[in-house]
């Protein structure tokens, strides 16, 4: 007989405006994937509780100091990590996801809120000199970092429940911005939660409201509200180009879909490589815009690193998500698990070969291991948001680079290699927002720069630092010196 937990109560959850908690009647329902029981549920915003958000957020000044809101963000880390237990049984609760993975993701959230907490205290202003040159003056100019004029939209995707919102709220916090979020409809609770512990914490609760409902009525406000002055999205392609034709005379930061690969040279310790590979297809049960997509692998060694990443791949426990013994929990809900089996059996009705995987039970879907894959095929050209580990091989580095670069995302990559010679063109030709040498791809710290180029993202790039940028106007004072 199982002793493990499958659900939490059942939360009926209210939108965050202006401090209150504001119920409406027509609500959404949270899933639990793995046992399809209803484990809370979310108003449906209407267009005017969308519209008071942003009057509310428009018409307050914030005033904390730097020391205030710091002090706020320490606060809420610490907050959150003497509740590991509970926030990571919430997110398992709605995502799938395993324990596992939810705790690993408590700590990835409360490191952004201490990342945040040190920014707010750092001022970067800079000072430069005017008598650089001949026509040169006695001047000095002082630049400045202010919080926006309107108000920020942030929305969110399911994958990471709560650090995707942490990703958007701590840099919106630390700048006193006033800033409307709607979380992913699938995994909402993680983002209220996130909200509550920041208002515990001392944050004044118009600096942050939460709107939840269907994007299908909100979304174009939440895009074009006359108080919005910044959209930062991240999801996937298609949304994010709509929101960038639909956002006009406005900033907008997208975060976007993957493709990333592992890159394997024929010199590399397969052991190590073939470790990396399935943690990094695997892990959050492979519903990572950084997880590896793609398997490219020297064809001297293809067949020795296969043979690894299968034996590894059914090593990989997964199931009941509640379970701390398994790896892997489910992915989003059946329908995903579902498709993913059909570009599977697409891929092997084209030549592939199926090693390992592709059962499906509801939203449970097993780690999958397919090689003889070709770059055209649906399963690597498109994004595989699972579970999915696709080998291809190549035969020298001019094949594996144009592979790499030959679709239409350029998110980030790992590399296995010791030759300082073959490191050199990788992190030159590939063309991606980050190359890892031998780490996963999806390997940052919360703070450092993070984001792709081409279909992966637009504009600037995210991690506490680089969003605490996009998130600010720089003024530049100047006086005579
Ligand atoms: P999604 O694009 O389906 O949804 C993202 C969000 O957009 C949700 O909150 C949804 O409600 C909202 N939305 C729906 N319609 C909208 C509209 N018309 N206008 C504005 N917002 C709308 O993405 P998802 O399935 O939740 O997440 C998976 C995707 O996110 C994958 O493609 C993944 O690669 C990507 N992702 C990217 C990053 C990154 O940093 N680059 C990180 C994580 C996930």
């Amino acid at each position: 007989m199982s002793t493990v937990l499958e659900s939490i109560e059942f939360r009926a959850e209210a939108l965050r405006i202006g401090g209150e908690k504001v119920y409406t009647d027509r609500t959404i329902d949270v899933r639990n994937p793995y046992n399809g029981e209803c484990v809370g549920s979310v108003p449906m915003a209407t267009l005017e509780d969308v519209r008071r958000a942003y009057e509310i957020a428009h018409a307050y000044v914030p005033k904390l100091s730097r020391y205030e809101r710091s002090a706020i963000l320490n606060r809420a880390a610490a907050l959150l990590r003497e509740r590991t237990e509970e926030a990571s049984t919430l997110i398992t609760s709605e995502s799938g996801l395993s324990k596992k993975d939810s705790i690993y993701e408590i700590g990835r959230v409360a490191d952004v809120l201490n990342f945040g907490a040190i920014e707010a205290l750092r001022d970067d202003g800079q000072v430069f000199s005017c008598d650089l040159t001949p026509h040169g003056k006695s001047r000095k100019v002082i630049t400045t970092r202010e919080p926006l004029l309107g108000v920020i939209t942030a929305i969110t995707p399911f994958n990471h429940p709560m650090n995707q919102v942490a990703h958007k709220v701590v840099p919106s916090v630390a700048t006193n911005n006033r800033m409307v979020l709607k979380p992913s409809e699938k995994v909402p609770l993680s983002a209220l939660y996130f909200a509550d512990l920041l208002y515990e914490a001392g944050l004044p609760p118009q600096m942050l409201q939460v709107i939840t409902g269907d994007p299908r009525e909100i979304a174009d406000e939440l895009l074009t509200n006359p108080r919005v002055d910044l959209i930062t999205f991240t999801g996937g392609v298609e949304i994010g180009k709509y929101i960038a034709t639909k956002a006009g005379y406005r900033r907008v930061v997208l975060e976007l879909g993957g493709n990333d690969p592992l890159i394997v040279m024929d010199d590399a310790d397969l052991d190590r490589a073939s470790d990396l590979a399935v943690q990094g297809s695997y892990k959050n049960s492979g519903q990572r815009c950084t997880a590896v997509k793609r398997m490219l692998v020297h064809e001297k060694v293809a067949g020795a690193f296969t043979e690894r990443v299968v034996a590894k791949t059914r090593a990989w426990k997964y199931g009941n998500p509640m379970d701390k013994n398994n790896d892997m929990g489910t992915v989003i809900d059946a329908a995903a698990a579902l498709r993913f089996q059909q570009v599977v059996d697409e891929a092997v009705s084209q030549g592939a070969r199926l090693l390992a995987g592709n059962l499906r039970e509801g939203a449970l879907y097993s780690p999958t291991v397919l090689d003889r894959v070709r770059p055209e095929m649906t399963v690597v050209r498109e994004e595989t948001f699972g579970p999915v580990s696709p080998i291809l091989t190549f035969a020298n580095i001019d094949e594996a680079i144009a592979i790499s670069n030959g679709t239409a995302f350029g998110l980030s990559s790992g590399i296995c290699t010791n030759r300082t010679d073959d490191v050199t063109r990788f992190a030159k030709e590939l063309k991606v927002g980050t190359v890892n040498l031998w780490e996963v791809p999806g390997y940052r710290i919360e703070l450092t720069p993070f984001g792709g180029i081409k279909d992966s993202g637009l504009g600037y790039k995210e991690g506490v630092q680089e969003a605490i940028k996009s998130f600010t106007n720089c003024k530049t004072f100047t006086l005579p010196w």
